[in-house]
């Protein structure tokens, strides 16, 4: 084993270290392979080391790195155009980190709060939601027990509860600015917030000259089976962030938002690595493949396919059922062995099988959007062999 002691602690993790990936594939240092279910949580949209990264990376890397971000730079206007073009958004901020493009969207919806609405700055956000890990993204999040570690937080940050609206509207007043949320609430269990549910909040945001806020970082790019979940509402939100899946792996990550509320003025925003022309060229290659004829329709497909046959684990082991949209899929149990099953599954052999579980009673599913249906049956037999266990 490498050592690892010089590594700052910050979360228990196994004596494992992977040397390679391909595909929905990792490979450790003693050569077992695992078949990866978790890909980085969601982010290797397109697998491990796939082609079209790795080719971007390398020419990119051959002709420019790094101007500045005071300059501009071809794969950056390139990739804004391209996510222009496929969204309702007019202009795009790239950032490094989902967090770090969800603190942009804080920042430019309190810029337009001081400009248009008289200095209100509050946010509406959801309880159990995730935004990120800021000081400013921490707040925001719902995440139990994150109002008082790190504290004090930073304020104006009510929280309102998923699929009710009224819990909304009891929240709003004159210091309100916006509303932000998570299309499906990944870290909380894959809970998804209704289209009904989206629709009203649009309908009741435009009607108090509110802002709407969607956190796409997870569901974006593809994952739900449309290139962002929000369209499956038909809903036109006024800010988007991405991250995680925009970059296949590699730290990138963006803020879109309609023309109407760009309002950030020199020296509002900005950072060393913004745009950076080696991880938009990635972007580029990533929303290319993404946006090839038929790739997203496969996804959705494979999502269903995915849902039936954790729906068979339910039926068949007596568990609470499946839920989820696209790729991003959970299974519900009925007892709190989730995380005794990602280990057990982890030291299956010859072949180990990586999950998540983001609560004690559940399982969440991120493969690669390039997965296939014979992996995924591979995965559901694995998983069905340790279901049986007991
Ligand atoms: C992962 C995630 C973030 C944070 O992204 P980082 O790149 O880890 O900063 C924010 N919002 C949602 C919905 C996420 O899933």
């Amino acid at each position: 084993m490498i050592a690892t002691d010089a590594l700052m602690w910050i979360t228990p993790r196994p004596e494992i270290a992977f040397v390679a990936g391909r595909g929905s594939w990792l490979t450790d240092a003693r050569d077992k392979r695992y078949l990866d279910f978790v890909q980085g949580w969601a982010v290797n949209c397109l697998g491990h080391c796939p082609d079209e990264i790795r080719d971007a990376l390398a020419s990119q890397a051959a002709r420019l790195i790094n101007p500045s971000p005071a300059f501009f730079n071809e794969p950056a206007a390139r990739l804004a155009q391209a996510l222009v073009a496929n969204s309702g958004f007019d202009r795009v901020f790239f950032a490094n980190t989902g967090a770090e493009a969800n603190e942009g969207a804080i920042k430019l919806a309190r810029k337009w709060g001081r400009k248009r609405r008289g200095g209100a700055y509050e946010i509406v956000t959801f309880e159990n939601g995730f935004h990120g890990r800021t000081l400013a993204t921490m707040s925001a999040s719902g995440k139990p027990g994150w109002d008082t570690l790190f504290a004090p937080q930073v304020p104006g940050f009510p929280k309102a509860r998923l699929n009710d609206l009224a819990s909304v509207e009891a929240l709003l007043g004159p210091n309100t600015v916006a509303v932000m949320l998570e299309p499906v609430q990944g870290e909380a269990g894959v809970i998804p917030a209704t289209p009904e549910f989206l629709r009203a909040l649009r309908a009741l945001t435009a009607a108090r000259g509110l802002l709407l806020i969607v956190d796409e970082v997870q569901t974006g790019m593809g994952r739900t089976g449309k290139l962002f979940a929000h369209e499956h509402a038909g809903i036109e939100p006024d800010i988007m962030t991405l991250g995680k899946g925009i970059g296949g792996g590699v730290p990138l990550a963006a803020l879109l938002a309609r023309e109407a509320v760009c309002c950030f003025e020199a020296g509002d925003q900005g950072g060393t690595y913004n745009g950076n022309p080696l991880m938009t060229a990635v972007g580029c290659a990533v929303l290319e493949t993404l946006l090839a004829p038929g790739f997203l329709a496969e996804v959705a497909a494979k999502g269903d396919y995915l849902a039936a046959g954790l729906n068979g684990l339910s039926a068949e082991f007596g568990l609470a059922g499946e839920r989820g949209a696209g790729l991003l899929r959970a299974l519900v149990l009925t007892d709190e062995r989730a995380p005794a099953l990602v280990e057990a599954a982890r030291d299956l052999a010859p072949e180990g099988l990586l999950l998540n579980a983001p609560r004690p009673n559940l399982l969440r599913f991120m493969p690669a959007l390039t997965v296939s249906r014979d992996e995924i049956d591979q995965m559901l037999a694995m998983l069905r062999g340790l279901l049986a266990r007991r």
